[in-house]
C-alpha cells in the first residue's frame, strides 16, 4: 500500500473567494503513483473549506449570498471579543465543510460529471495550506 501526502498553498486576492483545485489533486493523484484507492483532501484552517459542487459562476453567487443570509459578515459574534473580525468565516466553513474524499480508480479521480473540487476560502489574503492525501495500491 502506497501514502503520498502533498501540501499545496493558496493565497486568495478577495477575502472570500472559490477556488477550483480538480486539477491539483489531479496532479497530487498522478504524483503518489496510485492506481487504485482513495484521495483526501482537507483546509488545514478554521476559515476555509474543500467540498464538491459544479464549477458555475452563477452557483458560486448563490454559495455566497445564502452563507450571507445563514450567518452575514456584519454581525456582533461572540467570538470578536477576542479581538478577531471573522466570526462569519468560521460559521461558514462549518457549514460548508472542512474536507472531501474522493474515490481514485487507474489514476484518476472518480468524480460524477459535474463534480468539480473546490477550496472555499472566507478569510483569505494570506497564505492558507490545503493537505492532499493518497492512500491506495
Ligand atoms: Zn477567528
Amino acid at each position: 500500500m502506497a501514502v503520498y501526502s502533498k501540501k499545496i498553498t493558496l493565497h486568495t486576492k478577495e477575502r472570500i473567494e472559490f477556488v477550483k483545485i480538480t486539477d491539483l489533486v489531479r496532479e497530487a493523484v498522478k504524483e503518489s503513483g496510485v492506481q487504485d484507492g482513495i484521495v483526501l483532501v482537507n483546509s488545514m484552517h478554521v476559515t476555509a473549506s474543500v467540498f464538491i459542487n459544479d464549477n458555475d459562476g452563477g452557483l458560486i453567487k448563490d454559495f455566497k449570498d445564502w452563507l450571507e443570509k445563514l450567518a452575514p459578515k456584519k454581525f456582533n459574534y461572540h467570538h470578536h471579543s477576542t479581538g478577531e473580525d471573522n466570526g462569519y468565516a468560521h460559521l461558514w466553513r462549518t457549514i460548508i465543510g472542512r474536507e472531501v474524499v474522493v474515490s481514485v480508480q487507474n489514476f484518476e479521480l472518480e468524480l460524477g460529471t459535474w463534480e468539480e473540487i473546490f477550496y472555499g476560502e472566507f478569510d483569505g489574503q494570506r497564505n492558507k495550506k490545503v493537505l492532499i492525501k493518497v492512500i491506495g495500491e
